[in-house]
């Protein structure tokens, strides 16, 4: 079981807040396109004989990507991976891209769960992210997604600007869950040092959210969706009885990968490798045939171990004994053994069925968490 990664580096325009690898130009996308396929090929002994059980297209916008180009690259993944035919294949939308004409070209790729970038209703909160459609439109994307047969919806929230109180958080999760979708994604806004907001928040043009209200709104979203049966099983996100996103879960569960484009990233178990964030440079290093366009990581027992604990903590699943056993010495368990005790003490952790999970209190401090139980 293995999943796909494809990295789509291009947006209309660039939202204040972000920092993935993206670009606002376009002129280079039928030459990244290019690119992509003959990565996918260059490749293809990564992940050799593995079933490939989900697809996901992330950015970027993927769905600024035409139908051709779409179906150019899964052409290409379908000849050198060997795909589940009842495989979950995601692709992340703007809501001012989801035209009826273009959810049929979806359909028509087998694009089986669209995540779809919302992330307010209000529209001044959306100018001032910079994002590219009006909470009218996003509303009215979704209708029309799940008109056009997408039953597998996820949509993304942010919560935290300074637009953020109870009252409107409580209307916005209303709104969401009124849309009957399958899954959401909420993240607390972070401020980037790369960006405009970073850039505003450095020259003091703009104040970040106390954490003390960040705390309210964060418990306010699993009550809300917890009482209209969404699923908390990582910490931002929240899905339907068999709607998780089974690509997330499986980068969660340490499942292998490969990532294909500029910044993509793969794993395979002991190591880990990322393309180049540049994409003339993934452009010109994928045609001269370099393996100059990625870096590569051999992961430590140390380095396994502590990502292993900074995923795991922030699922429902936990930290499974079973796993921790298999897998590290008995200096790492030892610490482990010692370190864990505090936060269990303190019911921030408890201990069931052979399995470590955060509790309500703990859930608001699970990087803190995990990081002081990395050796
Ligand atoms: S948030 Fe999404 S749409 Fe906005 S710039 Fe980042 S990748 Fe592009």
């Amino acid at each position: 079981m293995s999943g796909i990664y494809i990295h789509i580096p291009f947006c209309k325009q660039a939202c204040n807040y972000c920092d993935f690898h993206f670009s606002t130009s376009l002129k280079l996308k039928s030459n990244l396109i290019e690119s992509i396929l003959v990565e996918i090929d260059l490749r293809h002994p990564y992940l050799e004989n593995k079933n490939i059980e989900t697809i996901y297209f992330g950015g970027g916008t993927p769905s600024l990507l035409s139908e051709k180009e779409l179906f150019l690259i899964l052409e290409k993944i379908y000849k050198n991976y060997n795909v589940s035919s009842n495989a979950e294949i995601s692709l992340e939308a703007n809501p001012d891209d989801l035209s009826v004409e273009k959810l049929k070209e979806l359909k028509r790729l087998e694009i089986n769960r669209l995540s779809i970038g919302l992330q307010s209703f209000n529209n001044e909160e959306l100018i001032w992210m910079n994002r590219a459609h009006t909470a009218n439109e996003s509303e009215a994307s979704v209708k029309r997604a799940q008109d056009k047969g997408f039953e597998n919806i996820s949509i993304d929230l942010i919560y935290g600007s300074k637009f953020s109180n109870l009252t409107n958080w409580k209307k916005t999760l209303d709104k969401a869950i009124a849309l009957d979708v399958k899954h959401i994604s909420s993240y607390n806004l972070t401020i980037e040092d790369k960006t405009k907001l970073g850039h505003d928040f450095k020259v003091k043009k703009e104040i970040a959210i106390d954490d003390e209200k960040s705390s309210e709104l964060f418990l306010e979203m699993i009550d809300r969706l917890e009482k209209n049966n969404f699923i908390q099983y990582e910490i931002s996100n929240f899905g339907k009885e068999n709607y998780f996103s089974n690509h997330n879960s499986n980068y969660w569960k340490g499942i292998e990968y490969i990532g294909f484009g500029p910044s993509a990233h793969s794993f395979d178990g002991v190591s880990r490798q990322w393309n180049v964030s540049n994409n003339s440079l993934y452009i010109k290093n994928i045609t001269d045939k370099k393996e100059t366009y990625f870096e590569k990581e051999i992961l430590l027992e140390s380095d396994q171990f502590n990502e292993y604990i900074l995923t795991s903590l922030r699922t429902i699943w936990g930290i499974d004994v079973l796993v921790l056993n298999t897998k590290f010495n008995s200096e790492i368990l030892n610490s482990f053994n010692e370190k864990i005790k505090t936060y269990i003490s303190s019911d921030m952790i408890i201990f069931n069925n052979n399995k470590y999970v955060l509790t309500s209190n703990g859930k608001l401090f699970a990087d803190k968490i995990a990081s002081e139980l990395f050796v």
